[in-house]
């Protein structure tokens, strides 16, 4: 019979691979908890219209992307593509704003993407989102990359670039737009068919289009930072100042729009050169006036989302996978000196020790060789002779000693030994 396998663009994260999962997690938590982030956890479906009115109707991920369906009440449903426009939801749903003060969330996890796969791009992808709502000042904008930046030096990547830009405020966009258009218009109708309707309906998203004919006809196209009033220039200098005096390197880019509506202002995006055509490692902006739109008051916000597939290639072409290592490990020859090893093996598991044991009854050779194979400092050996004196051996694997332990507290004296290797 033909064996199930998992959705095209799926995968699956096997457990000599989630060593760096749970690396990257865990150094993701600790920067963002010390800039005040807070942990929400959003569902993964979601009203379809959510993401409609929030990422745009005319851009790619909702035009082409959507893991969209309708339930059995046939109600609209999507994955979600992106966490933003979930935690904005939950924010004005649970009236989080009428807490006084900035709020910075946090959110990790899954999102749904209907791509044509391949390296560093899939249908199930994984993003550390963060988000902060209520400061419309330069400063935060020049935080959050500040923090990110942190976090990616602080997980060992090297070679990624932060590019920044500014799309202005609505206003300027809307003065943009029309310089676009009539550009475009003037480029011709060589323009893919998207790129056609683009130029009429959303013209900016022109500059998301993947058709090379599209990117040549674009070269010479104005730059929206060029258009952009006085206020948000002087929003963005700000910003560009604040990052030069925290020592964060940044390059400003005009070309980078990025592929959601509801940008303003203060775009960026981690690019690197490492991974072929995703190069694309995570970015963000400000979306002011989104929560608005989605029903709750005006507040200012900003946020970014880094995709961990391809922040976890990038860290692999440098490392091995971070290993698990068990401390201890027990070999045992008889049933008495299995039994004497299971009970030991669970005490130390109760009293904070990582422990395994062979639970087939081998061969001591075979259990000596697995004991190699996990990695594990020391090894307890048990044998009938040794069951017969109230002993056990304790071997060290990396000094390559063994000492003879009572069997009496063996536990107790094991755990010493182990807790003066981690000191
Ligand atoms: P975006 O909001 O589209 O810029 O996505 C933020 C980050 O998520 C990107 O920079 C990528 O690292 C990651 N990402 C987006 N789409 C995918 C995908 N289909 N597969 C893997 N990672 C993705």
């Amino acid at each position: 019979m033909e064996a199930v396998q998992a959705v095209r663009g799926m995968n699956d994260i096997l457990p000599d691979q989630v060593g760096w999962w749970q690396e990257v997690e865990r150094v993701a938590r600790d920067v963002l908890e010390r800039f005040g982030y807070r942990e929400i956890r959003t569902p993964v479906p979601e009203k379809l219209d959510l993401f409609a009115r929030s990422i745009g109707e005319s851009t790619d991920i909702v035009e082409k992307e959507m893991y969209a369906f309708q339930d059995r009440n046939e109600d609209w449903i999507a994955l979600r593509p992106e966490a933003t426009a979930s935690v904005v939801r939950a924010y004005i749903q649970h009236k989080l704003h009428a807490d006084p003060g900035t709020q910075k969330f946090y959110q990790i996890g899954p999102m749904f993407r209907h791509e044509r796969p391949q390296k560093g791009r899939y249908r199930q992808f994984h993003q550390i989102d963060a988000e902060v709502f209520g400061i419309d000042g330069p400063m935060i904008d020049a935080e959050i990359m500040h923090m990110l930046h942190l976090f990616l030096d602080r997980v060992g990547v090297t070679g990624v670039m932060l590019n920044i830009n500014s799309l202005g405020c609505r206003n300027c966009r809307k003065a943009y737009r029309e310089v676009l258009r009539d550009y475009l218009v003037s480029a011709g109708n060589d323009f893919c068919p998207d790129c056609l309707r683009r130029r009429d309906t959303n013209p900016l998203r022109v500059f998301d289009c993947k058709v090379e004919r599209c990117q040549a006809l674009i070269e010479g196209a104005p730059a929206l930072i060029d258009y952009i009033d006085a206020e948000c220039r002087a929003h963005f200098d700000a910003v560009r100042n604040y990052l030069e005096k925290l020592g964060t390197p940044y390059a400003v880019n005009p070309r980078m729009v990025r592929g959601l509506d509801y940008y303003v202002r203060t775009t960026f995006e981690v690019i690197t050169d490492r991974l072929g055509s995703q190069n694309a490692i995570g970015g963000g902006g400000r979306y002011d006036g989104l929560v608005r739109d989605l029903g709750g008051p005006d507040v200012a916000a900003i946020g970014f989302a880094i995709g961990m597939e391809r922040l976890i290639l990038l860290l692999q072409q440098g490392r091995e996978a971070p290993a698990r290592v068990p401390p201890v490990f027990a070999a045992a020859l008889g049933e008495a000196a299995r039994s004497e090893a299971f009970l030991l093996v669970q005490e130390l598991r109760r009293r904070g020790v990582e422990a395994e044991i062979d639970y087939e009854g081998r061969s001591l050779k075979a259990q000596m060789r697995r004991a190699d194979k996990s990695g594990a400092r020391y090894v307890v050996i048990l044998g009938e002779d040794e069951i017969n004196r109230g002993e056990l051996q304790l071997r060290d694997m990396v000094e390559k000693t063994q000492r003879v332990v009572p069997l009496e507290n063996a536990a107790g004296t094991i755990i010493d030994a182990a807790g003066h290797d981690r000191a």
